[in-house]
């Protein structure tokens, strides 16, 4: 069967331009090198009981505008549920407990500057000065030159710039964004979490700052849809099929050769590998020198099983440890009781990558003490996942590098979370990188 586009991995970004461009009529073909679809965004079924597991927990914000447009295209928006208000708990290494919330009417941006008035760990003072990040996020909204100013800074130098306290830091915004870049205020550029603020405090049709969850694991919320939106599209998809090198004719892609052997031709290739893999390809070699500036951060997610509820709080934000986050699988996923499933978080596991699996598991029994209910539970079950490669370390420098998704040279496309799409590398990005590379091969 003759294919008009290839499109290389199998992820958000893969899935959402191969959907956007069945959509226009364009057959295309999917390569993705695993058994499964979903990239770093799948589930598989735990055998022992029964419950589906993330290989992380996922986290959606209202703003993730592209992602409903993605999920509704493919008939899943339904299985994405978006909390009625901004609510999430927080609690630190003593048990003392936090609450950033606003009222069901209160939408965005007011939601969020509402919560931070009433959060009980900051001083008046904190709050007030929290409002100078909010001016610095309308001037990058007016102007986004002035994004190189601050570029260069970590995180941590331009709070502290901007005259946040540690304890302000510590409390609220190194929470928010090493759940977001997934690496520590310490080497993240400023950039990144200046991009998501300016999402977070903006109106979209779902208030921009509440959380959704997917209501099932991740791969049912869209890889089994997506491969059938494609097939009814004049498309498919081929599982275990590596891309080991481009075909070039002319100095024009026109097609793939597989690790097997096989070869695939089409007039457009579309990759949305990750720049790890994406340096083993015979590609532009200006794009290629670029991809040695990306390493890479990992996170850590332990699912854990036990004889009773210790929180009926859907997610709770952890301060002063380790783990980062705590969710409440019961709560979201509707799991009845008496036990409670949790998975708890670890981003930028820089640390912890090298532990072993019961070491992690002894810091999180640990930790969970600040739930008092945790000292009588009874732990059923455990499984931890580690993923090395789960985003790209977004340190200053490295916006520079990334490549505007779209095409990069005769007949051959990029996208992906870390092309330059004005977003961190999350899945609202993969998506957006992968409507816009579908629109520029539409427009070829
Ligand atoms: C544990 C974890 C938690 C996360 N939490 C969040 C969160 O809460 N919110 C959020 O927005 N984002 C989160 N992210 C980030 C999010 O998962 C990614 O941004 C997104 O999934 C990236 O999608 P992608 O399509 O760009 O890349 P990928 O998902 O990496 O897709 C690339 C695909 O290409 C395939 N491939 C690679 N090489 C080849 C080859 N040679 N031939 C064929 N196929 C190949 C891969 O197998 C893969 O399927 C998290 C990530 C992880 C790992």
């Amino acid at each position: 069967m003759d294919f008009d586009v290839l499109v290389v991995g199998g992820g958000f970004a893969g899935l959402s331009a191969a959907t956007s461009l069945a959509q226009q009529g364009k057959k295309v073909l999917v390569l993705e090198k695993k058994p499964h679809l979903g990239g770093r965004a799948y589930s598989f079924t735990d055998p022992k009981t029964g419950h589906e597991i993330d290989n992380g927990q996922h986290l959606f914000i209202g703003a993730y505008v592209e992602t409903r447009k993605f999920l509704s295209r493919i008939g899943s928006s339904s299985l994405l549920r978006f909390s009625d208000q901004l609510k999430l708990h927080f609690r630190d290494s003593s048990g003392k407990e936090d609450l950033l919330s606003a009222p069901r009417l209160l939408s965005s941006p007011l939601d969020f500057s509402w919560g931070v008035l009433n959060l009980k760990g900051l001083s008046l003072k904190e709050k007030i000065a929290v409002s100078r990040v909010v001016q610095e996020v309308k001037k990058f909204k007016a102007d986004k030159n002035y994004a190189a100013q601050i570029e260069p800074l970590t995180i941590r130098q331009w709070l502290d710039k901007l005259g946040q306290t540690p304890n302000v830091q510590e409390r609220l915004w190194e929470p928010l964004a090493i759940g977001i870049l997934n690496e520590n205020a310490k080497i993240a550029s400023a950039l990144g979490l200046l991009q998501a603020l300016e999402k977070i405090l903006s109106k979209t049709p779902i208030d921009a700052a509440k959380t959704g969850y997917s209501k099932v694991g991740l791969s049912s919320l869209y890889t089994r849809q997506a491969s059938s939106y494609l097939q009814k599209h004049s498309g498919a998809v081929l599982y275990s099929s590596k891309i080991q090198s481009l075909i070039y004719e002319n100095e024009r892609v026109c097609g793939v050769n597989l690790e097997d052997g096989r070869q695939f031709r089409a007039s457009y290739v579309l990759l949305t590998l990750p720049p790890w893999d994406l340096k083993r390809l015979n590609i532009p070699e200006r794009i290629q020198k670029n991809l040695q500036a990306f390493s890479t951060s990992p996170i850590i997610g332990l699912s854990l099983w036990l004889d009773r509820s210790i929180t009926e709080n859907e997610t709770t934000g952890l301060i002063q440890t380790r783990f980062h986050w705590a969710f409440n699988k019961n709560s979201i996923w509707n799991i009845p009781g008496p036990g409670q499933y949790l998975s708890l978080v670890i981003s930028a596991a820089h640390d912890e990558l090298k532990k072993e699996p019961q070491e992690i598991l002894e810091i999180a029994k640990k930790e969970l003490l600040v739930f008092p209910e945790f000292k009588k539970a009874k732990m059923i079950h455990w499984r931890l996942i580690k993923e090395p490669f789960a985003t790209p370390s977004p340190k200053p420098g490295l916006e520079e590098m990334r490549p505007f998704p779209g095409e990069v040279s005769p007949g051959l496309f990029l996208a992906g979370d870390w092309t330059r799409t004005g977003l961190p590398a999350t899945i609202e990005s993969a998506v957006l990188s992968g409507h816009k590379a579908a629109e520029a091969v539409f427009n070829e």
